[in-house]
This record gives structure tokens, C-alpha cells and sequence, in this order.
């Protein structure tokens, strides 16, 4: 990832804040990481990606969150549709698809549903075989990064079990509708993807089989790694912010790092920052060193720096008064783009209730 971080400044420079407002990354910025296999760095070398470690690729991740929350998002979502088809796909679909996203493409996960959100379970959509071809119908409501994506991995039901599918949103059928006005990461291309009847190969079709939360559960461990290094960029910029101003902002004839509530703030979003990368680097160890653990270790990170990261923005917000209560000011997005942290790839209350379930399963 040699020079990744001077690409990211020049890509971005002072325009995460412009995007947030016209709801847009230009395109010209997705597809030149793209092509530098940057948004799914973790793609093995011989399937033409980087080979990232999952420590590296966090790291990266962190400073792509640091700089723009939207950007960090459609890289989650290339990542995890890298990582799917990793998983799911046959060598021949390593081949296929894999050298794409790390050459220039752009895919989102859809796993959503009006009735299916935290419960998975209630998923409707269908990947129905018809000999050589496979039927796809259903509706996917929230996919990130489908405004921008070539393709979306959709996951269905299929047969007696589940399977994901990699659709071409140029496919007849599909519609792709973008989600108005969100209220954070709002450059990250947020949709609604309609599936009426599309018909494709059934070599598009991944996996097959499969229990349907055994596939949902391995596509979202990357979103969940990704989201949860996500968060510490998100500390980090927020951290940064409030040092700033509190080192240089009077009041009181004093600098407010001098007033010592507002120092317990600092001390607090330092703890915050901490902690998070914390979870984070043990979690992406356990994904480098293959251990068993690796699952639990990235619910655990993922629950904890969101939970940090919506904390911390609200304690910058704090430190920087009405300096950051200007929409576009990078604690304000963040404020905004930490909450709905809370709510994705396993909401707070999920992830705790896979952790409780973990508890209780532990040996004494
Ligand atoms: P609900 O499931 O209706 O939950 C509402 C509240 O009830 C939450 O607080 C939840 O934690 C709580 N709750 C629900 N069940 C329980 C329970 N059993 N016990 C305790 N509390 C419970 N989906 C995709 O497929 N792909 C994407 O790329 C994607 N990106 C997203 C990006 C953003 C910004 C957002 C907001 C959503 C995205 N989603 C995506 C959808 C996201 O995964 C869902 O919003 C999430 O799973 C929660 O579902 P829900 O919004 O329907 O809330």
C-alpha cells in the first residue's frame, strides 16, 4: 500500500465536505483507486489485487474513513463483494470477477429488504435455477455504493438453502434507485435495487446451498472489519479537530485545553480513539493469523468502534462548539456518519446479542 495515502490526499484533498453536500464522489476518483486495486486491497496478488494483510488493509481503511466517510463506505462495499466472491466463488469466478474490482469496476452487497433489516432471516428475494440460467427477483432497499456500482452481489434464496448472485446492473430487470437525502455518508451511493425477472448465466450464481445466515454471516465479516477500522478514521479526524481548536481557542483568559472539562473531553476521545484501534488491530491479527476467533474478534470490533465513534463525534461536536455546528465542517459529518455506524452491518443491539450468545457458550 506504498503511496496509497499521498493518492487518497491528493484524490480528496478539501473535498470530502463538497461530495457530503452534492451527494456525489466523482467518478473519476472511484475508478482510478479501482483500478489501483485500492478498494479491496485484501484481493490475493494472483487474482490481480494487492494482498493486503487485514492489519494493512485496516490501517488504510482508517485513513480513507479519516479523510472522507462516504469514500470508506463504497470501499466496504467493493471490499465485501471482493471477500464474497472470494469465499463463495469457484476458481474459474476468482478469475472472472476478482481482477475487475481490482482493475477499474465497482460492486456493492445487497443483502437488505423492506421487511428483511436486522432479520436477515426474512429475506424474500429469490436466485430460482431454469437450466442453464438463473431467475432473480426481489427487492434490496439501502445497498451502498449501487448508485456507482457495474455489479451487485445480491444474496437470495436458492433451492433449499441461500446463495449470492453477482448481477450486472446493466442486466435487463434491474433498477436502481437512489436513497434521497441520507442522513450521513451521503456521497456513498446509497439505493434501492429492484430485481424484476433478471436472468443471467448460472455461472453468475456463487455458492449454492448454503444456509442462509452461514453466507450472510461470512459476507458481512468483512463489511463488519471494514466498518469497524471505518470508525477509527473517524476518531482520528475527530480527535485531530478538537486538539486543534482546543490548543488555540481562548476563552476565559485561558486555552479551553487548559479548562479542565473540556480536557476530560480530550481525555475521553483519546480513550475512545484507543480503544477502538485497539479491538481493531486484535481483530484483523486474528484475520491474518487464521485463528478460530476471528469472528467474535470482529463482531467485538465492529460493535466497540461504532459505539466509540458515535461517542467521540458527539464529544468533538462539544469541544468545537458552534465552529462545528457548519454543515460540511468534518466534525459535523462525522457527528452524522457515526450514528448510522450503529445501525449498519449488525446494529449495536445485534452484534451485542451475538456477543451475549458467545458469553453464554463459553467454557467456564
Ligand atoms: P430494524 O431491523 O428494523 O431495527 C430497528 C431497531 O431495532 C435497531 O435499533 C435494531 O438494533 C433493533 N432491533 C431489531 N431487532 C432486534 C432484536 N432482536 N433485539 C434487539 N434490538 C433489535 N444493507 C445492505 O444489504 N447492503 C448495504 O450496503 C447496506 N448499507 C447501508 C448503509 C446505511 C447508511 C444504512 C442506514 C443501511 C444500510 N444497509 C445496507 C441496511 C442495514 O444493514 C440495515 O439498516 C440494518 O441491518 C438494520 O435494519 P433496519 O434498518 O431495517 O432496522
Amino acid at each position: 500500500l506504498a503511496g496509497a495515502r499521498d493518492l487518497v490526499d491528493d484524490l480528496v484533498g478539501d473535498r470530502a465536505a463538497e461530495w457530503d453536500r452534492t451527494g456525489l464522489i466523482p467518478d473519476d476518483v472511484l475508478r482510478t483507486l479501482s483500478a489501483r486495486g485500492l478498494l479491496c486491497a485484501g484481493v490475493p496478488r494472483a487474482s490481480g489485487g494487492l494482498g493486503a494483510s487485514s492489519t494493512a488493509n485496516g490501517e488504510f481503511t482508517a485513513f480513507v474513513g479519516s479523510r472522507c466517510s462516504s469514500l470508506r463506505s463504497v470501499m466496504t462495499s467493493q471490499g465485501m463483494a471482493a471477500w464474497t466472491i472470494q469465499r463463495l466463488g469457484s476458481a474459474r469466478q476468482h478469475a472472472e470477477y476478482l481482477p475487475k474490482l481490482a482493475g477499474g469496476q465497482l460492486a456493492a452487497v445487497a443483502f437488505s429488504e423492506p421487511e428483511a433489516g436486522s432479520d436477515l432471516s426474512a429475506m424474500t428475494t429469490t436466485i430460482e435455477r431454469d437450466d442453464d440460467t438463473v431467475i432473480v427477483r426481489g427487492q434490496k432497499v439501502w445497498t451502498t455504493a449501487a448508485h456507482y456500482a457495474d455489479m451487485v452481489v445480491v444474496v437470495g434464496r436458492h433451492g433449499s438453502g441461500a446463495a449470492a448472485v453477482v448481477v450486472p446492473t446493466s442486466a435487463p430487470g434491474v433498477t436502481v434507485t437512489r436513497v434521497a437525502q441520507p442522513s450521513g455518508c451521503r456521497a456513498a451511493g446509497h439505493a434501492d435495487v429492484r430485481l424484476d425477472e433478471v436472468r443471467l448465466p448460472a455461472t453468475a450464481v456463487l455458492g449454492g446451498g448454503q444456509p442462509l445466515m452461514l453466507l450472510v454471516t461470512t459476507a458481512l465479516a468483512y463489511g463488519r472489519i471494514s466498518v469497524a477500522w471505518g470508525c477509527v478514521g473517524i476518531l482520528r479526524a475527530c480527535l485531530d479537530a478538537a486538539r486543534g481548536h482546543a490548543r488555540t481557542r481562548t476563552q476565559f483568559g485561558k486555552r479551553l485545553a487548559e479548562h479542565q472539562l473540556v480536557a476530560r473531553h480530550l481525555a475521553n476521545l483519546l480513550t475512545s480513539e484507543q480503544i477502538a484501534t485497539r479491538v481493531c488491530e486484535h481483530a484483523s491479527r486474528c484475520w491474518d493469523d487464521g485463528s478460530p476467533e476471528m469472528v467474535v474478534a470482529t463482531v467485538l470490533a465492529k460493535q466497540v468502534s461504532a459505539v466509540q465513534a458515535a461517542q467521540g463525534a458527539a464529544t468533538a461536536v462539544q469541544v468545537l462548539g458552534s465552529a462545528a455546528a457548519h454543515e460540511g465542517h468534518v466534525v459535523e459529518r462525522a457527528y452524522r456518519d457515526a450514528k448510522l455506524m450503529e445501525l449498519i452491518e449488525g446494529s449495536t443491539e445485534i452484534c451485542q446479542l451475538i456477543l451475549a450468545d458467545h458469553a453464554v457458550s463459553m467454557p467456564a
